[in-house]
């Protein structure tokens, strides 16, 4: 398992078996998103992540042609969830 997926699991108390749902209300989650992508110096940290459907994650990483998720909008769900800034 990747470290941001345990680090995602360890802190919302998740194991293993555990079904983990889409953040935004589509269903089943399939990846535990980086916000701020690896790529451009986000890190595993909880504040950066956030599960997704299959569907949300291809819009968050913007493969889709009808639809669109923004790191700001991902920022904000992460910011009310965790009650802080992300870091
Ligand atoms: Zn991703």
């Amino acid at each position: 398992m990747k470290k941001h997926v345990k680090v995602y699991m360890k802190h919302f108390g998740y194991g293993e078996q555990d079904i983990i749902m889409d953040e935004l209300g589509d269903g089943v989650a399939v990846d535990i998103h980086h916000i701020v992508l690896k790529s451009q110096g986000g890190k595993d940290e909880i504040g950066n992540l956030i599960a997704l459907s299959r569907r949300n994650h291809d819009a968050a990483h913007l493969k889709l042609p009808d639809k669109v998720i923004t790191r700001d909008y991902l920022l904000g769900v992460v910011e009310a969830r965790d009650g802080e800034k992300a870091t």
